[in-house]
């Protein structure tokens, strides 16, 4: 039997309806680098979000399931674009500015994106690849920067502004199938060639909420949230649509991602909450303590994409900000655990472990462990395995390309369907995520593993080290050991020695464990996202230039 309920569908329209009337005084507030930044309520955002629609609609010609690329930083009109693309059927496909070239081209290619919403700053970029970008039609330029750079290409340009100057607006947003795809984000392409995943309107609706949960980030309309982790990746984690579900003012910094800018923007608007991988963290903390600024509005950090340094977090402690740690990745839209401790330890000794974990599952994401045989492992927390999700924000398979069917590889879905994450890790039996390493960065010493984050997080806890990645390297009677390429704060001349002995003291790091090959290095190579970039580090070791 059915159930009486009304069937609605979860659409991404729903959300910017809501948001720009019941939360329709909450703001977009975009960094300009000079003077006031640029302030637009969420009414605004939803009125120029249905101009956005019709200009793509009427004058651009996007039907259904067309591909709207952007090529943009953080700002108001990506917030519009956000929601007109999907509200109107079309597919959002956020692009990483950070991307080689070449990659870039092979995913517009492999998407077959007809527009490119593109902010003018970053036209230097966009415009030597249009001559190989065999399907963009039009360029939509927002912002400042240098238009001519488009002279001569052979697609139409059209000026954001111009486009939706006279446009209604209202829209009349069709009522969709929630399943239908709403947008698409590419995997960073760390392994092979970058894999799209594509979310729906549901998945999309579902995993913002998720977000809104207390026990997530929790955020109401009191809170400002200055939303440093770009849109092209994950959909920013979420927050821009979960903020038009409940109100939340957003911060976005635009281009200005430099430590100093952010210090800025902090002192000057005043943000309670903000969101980052952990570099950009690690880059503000200098900041602030080169020069000291008034940050006291900003009480929650989350920090994801890579794991959250003890260190960083104790550091963000005594400024008073409270670091919330949590995991995902592209294919889980991104959230997949936080780091809520359970009431009980709150306020205990026990309080900080639980933090530093990748988090709690929430209700909908389903866990387990597979170990190397393919066996179940129990949660105890500790039994470690690879971690395998499922549930209605996770992906089910990727993009395989115009008129091709979907991929689904064996490396990265179980017979049964579900999402095999390439992380190793234990599970609590409350629930709480350990990850130990990735799949692939793992160190496999004499049949024994040894975790890469574990000593990296144990150096980068010493005074003198600013950061410190570890490495497989290959060794003739283990097999593998690790390799420490350790970045020194400036001034500061420790030696491997005590490097090493820092590490054994107080039974940190099991002496078996203990690297005996160490490198000096200017800095940690990064990947697209800020991620510590570890193949990088392995090609150039086995270039020697590591030695
Ligand atoms: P890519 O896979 O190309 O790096 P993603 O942004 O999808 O792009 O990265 C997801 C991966 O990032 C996860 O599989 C995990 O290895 C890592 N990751 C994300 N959050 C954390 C975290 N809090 N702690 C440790 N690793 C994390």
């Amino acid at each position: 039997m059915l159930s009486t309920m009304q069937d609605v569908p979860l659409l991404i329209s729903r959300i910017l309806t809501h948001g720009s009337t019941i939360h329709g005084s909450s703001q977009v507030i975009t960094w300009t680098g000079e003077g006031e930044p640029q302030r637009r309520s969420f009414a605004e955002i939803g009125g120029r979000a249905a101009r956005l629609a019709h200009a793509l609609r009427d004058d651009l010609g996007v039907r259904d399931d067309d591909r709207v690329a952007t090529l943009m930083w953080n700002n108001a009109e990506h917030v519009e674009a956000y929601y007109a693309i999907p509200a109107m059927g079309a597919i959002l496909h956020t692009l990483n500015l950070r991307l080689p070239p070449e990659q870039l081209v092979w995913i517009v290619n492999h998407a077959a994106d007809r527009v490119v919403v593109a902010n003018g700053s970053l036209l230097p970029l966009l415009a030597p690849l249009l001559p190989h970008l065999k399907t963009i039609e039009h360029v939509v330029v927002s912002g400042p920067g240098d238009r001519s750079l488009l002279d001569g290409a052979s697609v139409q340009v059209h000026e954001y502004e111009d486009l939706i100057a006279d446009k209604p607006d209202s829209y009349d947003w069709p009522e969709l199938d929630e399943r239908q795809a709403a947008a698409m984000c590419y995997t960073s392409g760390t392994t092979g060639d970058p894999k799209g995943v594509i979310y729906s309107h549901r998945s999309i609706y579902l995993h913002s909420m998720q977000v809104n949960m207390a026990q997530s980030m929790g955020l109401t309309d009191a809170d400002t949230s200055l939303v440093v982790v770009p849109q092209f990746h994950v959909n920013a984690w979420g927050l821009p649509h979960a903020m038009f579900m409940t109100g939340v003012n957003v911060l976005m910094p635009d281009r200005f991602l430099q430590p100093a800018p952010l210090a800025e923007m902090i002192e000057s608007q005043r943000p309670t909450h903000a969101a980052a991988v952990p570099t950009i963290w690690q880059g503000l903390l200098a900041e602030l303590k080169a020069k000291p600024r008034d940050v006291s509005s900003l009480t929650q950090v989350t920090i994801g994409g890579s794991a959250c340094p003890p260190a960083l977090m104790k550091a963000f402690d005594e400024l008073g900000m409270r670091v919330c740690h949590a995991w995902g990745m592209t294919e889980t839209s991104p959230l997949g655990t936080i780091a809520r401790p359970p009431a009980q330890v709150v306020g205990t000794d026990e309080e900080f472990a639980y933090r530093l974990t990748q988090g709690r599952f929430p209700a909908s994401v389903e866990a387990r462990l597979t170990g190397p045989g393919g066996e179940r492992l129990p949660w105890d927390g500790e039994s470690a395995g690879e971690l395998e999700v499922r549930g209605p924000w996770i992906a089910g398979a990727y993009y395989g390309g115009q008129g091709a069917e979907v991929l689904r590889p064996a490396d990265k879905f179980s017979e049964d369907g579900w999402l095999k994450t390439g992380d190793v890790g234990t599970i609590s039996p409350d629930g709480f995520l350990t990850l130990t390493d990735r799949a692939k960065d793992v160190i496999k010493s004499g049949g024994e593993w040894i975790s890469s984050v574990d000593l990296e997080n144990a150096l980068m806890a010493h005074p003198d080290v600013a950061e410190a990645a570890v490495v497989a390297v290959p060794d003739d009677k283990w097999g593998e050991r690790p390799l420490a390429t350790v970045v020194l704060k400036e001034g500061a001349g420790v030696d491997f020695e005590s490097l090493r002995s820092f590490l054994a003291g107080e039974g940190k790091i099991a002496k078996w464990q203990l690297p005996e090959r160490w490198t000096i290095i200017e800095s940690v190579p990064k990947t697209s996202v800020g991620k510590f970039d570890k193949k990088v580090l392995r090609r150039q070791y086995a270039a020697g230039e590591l030695d």
